[in-house]
């Protein structure tokens, strides 16, 4: 059984095909530009020559016709008919606390992924243009919508409540959601798996660490409190994301720099974090070779960082009360071994004992504790499509 993975942005489309019998990505690919000038397909098929199409995509139904044609291609695609996509699983970011878990898309799901608008206008509307899209093309095929926020809709109210007027999360569900649930959720699995526990058993800190970030404590296999909050603007501080502030501080600046809504939004979302703080880049490969050459900016910018996930890594240890491992995930949490060092560094004596040798690569999944580590350390490269898969296919096999 095939199951296509659909992640659909305002202007792009990422697919992976996965055959679910061996989990076996069978082909995958992006287009970019949707809408706009430039529109471009890269499509590869696994054992086969990347391919390039440039043509023009007015909208994601082209963008997905495209797609199919590209997985039906005699030369470089994977399947010989439509009739091989079995399902489609969609990622959505906005589930609000409407979905706990993943969904049979329907007319009745699509209303309450539209009713989530308001709180993701960047993310859900594209994704249901997605699933729109597919439905057209591909009308008897069963789809299933996976969402972001999911995973962590078991964190208790003591969790997701803020210190703010109660009848706002009432009238308006202002709460923390969390975010990055499906990576989340599969390296806590994952990390169960490698160290050869019942993930029921065990208490974990996954931290997915790319160019968006989130803490996540996991417990006994249930999300019991995330970084980011109502939006994915809160928590760590990310590459151009300011993470937790001092909430006066954003009228304070409204005023100062003369600043509207919609400027001081910019300012939080885009020009901050690591950006802000460096002046070099969002990249932390560019910073890190920045602070390497002596860059004082650059240098501050990754320890605030660092202090930042450790902070989050001291309260959900505080919060759970015991901990069995802290999972490293995401662009820079598989890839820098500097980054996991410092930021594991110096907790010897509550647990943590990173070895640097054993963490001194990119990319693995691998325990990189010491022996003697009470608390294991490791690093799980994040794979969301196929969580989304398995969801897909899990569902899909109970109608
Ligand atoms: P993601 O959002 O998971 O794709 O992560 C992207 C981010 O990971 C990039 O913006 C980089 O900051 C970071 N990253 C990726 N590779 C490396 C690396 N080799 N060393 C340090 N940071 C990396």
């Amino acid at each position: 059984m095939n199951v296509l993975v659909i992640n659909c942005g305002s202007s792009s489309l990422k697919y992976q095909f996965i055959d679910m019998t061996s989990e076996e990505v069978l082909a995958k690919g992006l287009v970019e530009r949707i809408g706009i000038e430039g529109s471009i397909l890269k499509h590869q098929t696994t054992g086969k020559d990347k391919v390039s199409i440039e043509q023009p995509m007015h909208d994601h139904k082209i963008a997905l016709q495209l797609v199919l044609e590209a997985l039906m291609n005699s030369e470089y695609g994977a399947i010989k008919d439509l009739k091989e996509i079995a399902a489609v699983g969609h990622r959505v970011v906005h589930g609000g606390e409407a979905f706990s878990h993943s969904a049979l898309i329907d007319e009745h799901v699509k209303k309450a992924i539209e009713d989530c608008i308001e709180l993701a206008p960047l993310h859900n509307p594209p994704n249901l243009i997605g699933i729109n899209a597919c439905q057209e093309i591909l009308p008897n095929v069963p789809m299933v919508a996976v969402f972001d926020t999911a995973f962590h809709q078991t964190m208790p109210k003591s969790s997701y409540l803020y210190g703010l007027p109660y009848e706002y999360y009432e009238k308006y569900k202002v709460r923390r959601y969390g975010f990055h649930g499906t990576s989340h959720k599969y390296v806590a699995q994952k990390t169960a798996e490698i160290l050869n526990k019942n993930l029921e058993d065990i208490n974990i800190i996954t931290c997915h660490l790319g160019n968006g970030a989130s803490v996540t404590a996991v417990e006994k296999g249930h999300s019991v409190d995330t970084s980011m909050g109502f939006t994915p603007l809160e928590g760590l501080i990310m590459g151009t994301r300011c993470g937790d502030i001092d909430p006066a501080m954003v009228t304070f600046l409204m005023e100062k720099e003369n600043l509207s809504t919609a400027q001081i939004n910019d300012v939080m979302n885009k020009k901050s974090g690591v950006l802000g703080i460096s002046k070099v880049s969002s990249d932390f490969r560019d910073i890190e070779t920045e602070a390497e050459k002596g860059n004082e900016n650059a240098k501050i910018a990754l320890e605030t960082y660092y202090k930042k996930v450790k902070k989050y890594i001291g309260a959900y240890m505080a919060e759970m009360g015991s901990v069995d491992a802290i999972v490293f995930t995401a662009g820079l949490g598989e890839n820098s071994s500097s980054a996991r060092l410092a930021i594991c560094g110096g907790m010897e004596g509550i647990g943590i004992e990173i070895d640097a040798k054993e963490n001194d690569m990119r990319g693995e999944e691998k325990v990189v504790s010491k022996p003697s580590s009470k608390i294991s350390v490791l690093v799980v490269p994040t794979n969301e499509e196929l969580m989304i898969a398995r969801d897909t296919l899990e569902i899909v096999k109970s109608i």
